[in-house]
């Protein structure tokens, strides 16, 4: 049965809306006239040393720790002055004072104060890929994606801010009343973000909720508070006002004491599912109003390939997929189903472009695979191969270059495994596990992946349409990709995020997103 896409033209799109909205462009690295001049500039930036600290900081005894290079751990980028109890407290008191006036701008002129931020973070491009680089251990090309994302976030939220916040919805009112429902920022917002995209993430659900007319204490991840800084003091460069968004550094502990206090009226959590679980028991736990709770968390992704999938596009995709980013997006492929007519052939050409991979420092514009982001990360991936290694699996891994134990570099890696429900948890780094399937068996393979609990991104290569559907009509994953890498996720093409232990929705980068920052009014007037 084919059916029409419905559209409900009463509901207008973005792009309904904002047709000559366009997403940033990028910089074009395989051009020698932007690839030059930005590699000088980003080697005149190679010593600036950086530093993150509380935006109303005032303890005078607080610590100073070093932030070092996930590749070259004796190389300081800067230092990190994590928030005390006593000041996170105060910054609430101080987002929650301004909440009302914030919001009470209006989302026309809170969309002109993003715009502003926007064009300030391309102002500085370089001093953002330096840092994502330096601090977040990324190659240049992954650091020009991710400031792309961000640029892309706060123009996108910008008009969702104009959309969704400016005037009222009226209502029907068939008694002769007059009705209207209007948006309105909940209050103060806390987000905390992790460090894998230390910009895109750290911005886009901050950036949502400033949209909504909420104000925001913002944590970013322990490993990557530079960038942060560097993002929330442009912000305020732009006119955003400090009290209505705060940067509040540190680790772990941070992040829960200020999800504890009861005047945090909603969370927006991007990380691992362990920690989406642990905040969501300790909003459940506390005292006042019912916070809301915006959480986008792990992945256990798979791809199947199948036998009409075409060999080479697969092995450019599976490895894009598997190994870009040292395989720190959440978006990887973790557990590669290759039908067993092809995989002999399929595993032999992935094992040839897995060869050719250049792994070292991320500075390098030749480096394919840089380093994983700290220690404690590499040393969870070494125990899972050596387990594996142990239980008798067919294990390869690339040789490392020589000084890459000078930093936190993991070898990348091919391990077969029976199934994916072997896994017990996300191995978050590039490490690539391969399942044999037969063809009879692809209702039950798409059951496992199901099965798994985890539901962030699935990859289809076929060129059966009928395998296609019915992959597509069973899948519990919120975004499939077919005959494509698996990571990647354009704002407003491409909306991004999961379901079950993937997370709660709504989708970062599209049409429902800023309206879950957001709470609804009623007001009726006998007229
Ligand atoms: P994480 O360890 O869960 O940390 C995320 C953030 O939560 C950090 O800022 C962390 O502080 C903070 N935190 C830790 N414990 C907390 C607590 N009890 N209360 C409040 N905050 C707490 O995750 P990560 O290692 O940074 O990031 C990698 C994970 O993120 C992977 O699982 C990946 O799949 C997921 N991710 C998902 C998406 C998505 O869109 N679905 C996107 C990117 C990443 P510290 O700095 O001290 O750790």
């Amino acid at each position: 049965l084919e059916l029409e896409p419905y559209r409900n033209p009463a509901i207008p799109l973005p792009a309904d809306i904002f047709p000559n909205r366009r997403n940033s462009a990028g910089i074009d690295l395989s051009d020698p006239l932007e690839r030059e001049p930005l590699l000088d500039r980003l080697h005149e930036l190679e010593s600036r040393h950086w530093h993150a600290e509380p935006t109303f900081a005032s303890g005078a005894d607080a610590e100073i720790a070093p932030i070092n290079k996930p590749h070259d751990l004796t190389a300081e980028v800067g230092t990190r002055r994590d928030t005390l109890d006593f000041e996170v407290e105060e910054a609430i008191t101080r987002a929650e004072r301004i909440q009302h006036g914030w919001n009470a701008l209006g989302g026309e002129r809170r969309a002109l104060l993003l715009e502003e931020a926007a064009d300030l973070f391309e102002e500085h491009t370089d001093e953002f890929l330096s840092l994502c680089q330096r601090e977040a251990g990324k190659t240049l090309q992954d650091a020009i994606l991710e400031l792309r994302e961000a640029v892309d976030f706060l123009r996108y939220y910008a008009g969702e801010a104009r959309r969704l916040f400016e005037g009222s919805m009226p209502l029907p009112g068939p008694t002769g009343e007059e009705n209207r429902l209007t948006l309105a920022g909940r209050g103060v917002f806390a987000t905390i973000s992790p460090w894998n995209f230390p910009l895109a993430i750290f911005i886009g659900p901050a950036a949502a909720a400033l949209a909504a007319g909420n104000t925001v204490v913002a944590k970013p991840a322990e490993q990557t508070p530079l960038i942060a800084a560097l993002a929330v003091r442009l912000c305020h460069e732009a006119g955003i006002p400090e009290e209505a968004f705060q940067l509040l550094p540190g680790a772990g502990d941070v992040g829960e004491f200020i999800t504890s206090d009861p005047r945090i009226a909603g969370v927006a959590f991007t990380g691992s599912t362990q920690t989406a679980q642990a905040i969501n028991r300790s909003l459940a736990a506390r005292d006042g109003p019912i916070a809301t709770f915006i959480a986008e968390t792990g992945g256990q992704n798979a791809m199947i390939v199948d036998s009409t999938a075409l060999p080479e596009q697969v092995t450019r995709d599976v490895v894009a997929s598997a190994f870009q980013s040292a395989g720190q997006r959440c978006s990887a492929l973790r557990v590669l189903h290759i039908q067993d007519e092809v995989y002999d052939e399929m595993l032999g050409m992935i094992r040839g472009a897995f060869e050719a991979l250049t792994i070292g420092n991320p500075e390098n514009l030749s480096t394919d695979v840089g380093p994983v982001i700290d220690p404690d990360a590499k040393a969870a991936l070494e125990r899972h191969v050596a387990r594996r290694k142990k239980g008798g699996m067919p294990v390869w891994r690339r040789r490392l270059h020589r000084g890459a134990n000078a930093g936190c570099f993991v070898a990348p890696t091919i391990i077969e495994i029976d199934s994916i429900l072997d896994l017990k948890r996300e191995n978050f780094g590039p490490v690539l596990h391969v399942v044999r399937y037969k063809s009879s068996d692809l209702g039950r393979v798409v059951e496992e992946i199901n099965a798994t609990g985890y539901g962030l991104t699935m990859g289809l290569h076929s060129r059966n349409d009928d395998t296609r559907a019915f992959v597509e009509a069973r899948a519990k994953v919120g975004n499939f990709y077919v005959n494509r890498n698996q990571i990647g996720a354009v704002v407003e093409s491409q909306p991004f995020g999961g379901e079950g232990l993937s997370g709660t929705g709504p989708k970062a980068g599209g049409p429902h997103y800023v309206a879950r920052f957001a709470t609804e009014r009623v007001v009726c007037i006998d007229t």
